[in-house]
């Protein structure tokens, strides 16, 4: 059985003093159980408080993005390598805010992830559909354009730190949910496309995380879903009670 993870994306929120006490009530509330893993995505500058909270924890740390590249001249850009050296053990990469906000193509996106995985960083690549894409039932092809795409030139081998994360565009920070069924379903077609690209074995083993309005009132239903194998939450993980909550649900 794949093991459950459910990660905290901070977004643009906190401050220095409360991004550390979010983190440091974070890991009091995990203490030494690391039956569901548990990673922490605060913002770039407090990346290092963080890490220092998280440290010697099962907590794990995590950044929202990453550039494409080593080092070089790309003011404002971070490298995947300096994310890596700074004791970050994943990064995200393609969140839908980043897709649809900031403009980023799944061919940036694509770039990302492989040198993300060059770094030795685990990645968890975001993939979803709008609800104009979903209204003219076009999830299915969207979902698999974004997965063949944000995974092309990945070897079977690199596609083992890969995590998937699947978050409908119209469910995320809009307090509606994809029922645990809509969820289901798309893992379920998207870990067959991976046995096709990958694999039946590698396909099986990888997890699929569900984002969008993740809540604990609604993180049991989601999580005990056969291909569901955590959350990617936002707004609720700005709340240690509710996140340590949705953690909890995770539990086998
Ligand atoms: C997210 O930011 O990835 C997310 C799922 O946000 P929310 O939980 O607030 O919908």
């Amino acid at each position: 059985v794949r093991k459950k993870w459910v990660i905290g994306n901070w977004k643009m929120f906190t401050t220095a003093a409360t991004a550390k006490q979010l983190a440091a009530d974070v890991v009091k509330g995990v203490g030494g159980d690391d039956r569901v893993g548990v990673g922490l995505c605060p913002p770039f500058p407090y990346l290092p408080i963080v890490a220092e909270a998280v440290r010697g924890s099962p907590v794990e740390l995590g950044a929202q993005d990453c550039y494409c590249e080593k080092e070089g001249a790309f003011t404002g850009e971070v490298s995947p390598w300096m994310l890596a050296d700074i004791g970050c053990l994943f990064t995200l990469v393609g969140h839908s805010e980043r897709r649809h906000k900031l403009g980023e193509s799944d061919d940036i996106i694509n770039r990302k992830v492989r040198a993300a995985l060059d770094a030795g960083l685990y990645v968890v690549l975001c993939v979803g559909e709008t609800l104009t894409q979903r209204e003219a039932k076009r999830q299915e092809s969207v979902l698999l354009f974004q997965f063949d795409a944000g995974l092309s030139g990945v070897t079977a081998e690199a596609l083992k730190r890969v995590v998937l994360a699947y978050e409908p565009v119209w469910a995320i920070g809009t307090g509606k949910n994809a029922t645990a069924e809509q969820a289901q379903e798309v893992h379920h077609h998207l870990r067959r496309r991976a046995a096709v690209l990958f694999g039946a074995e590698v396909a099986e083993k990888l997890p699929f995380l569900y984002g969008g309005s993740v809540k604990p009132d609604n993180a049991h239903a989601l999580l005990t879903q056969p291909d569901i194998d955590g959350g990617l939450i936002g707004g609720a993980s700005l709340k240690a009670a509710d996140f340590l909550a949705i953690v909890k649900a995770g539990l086998p």
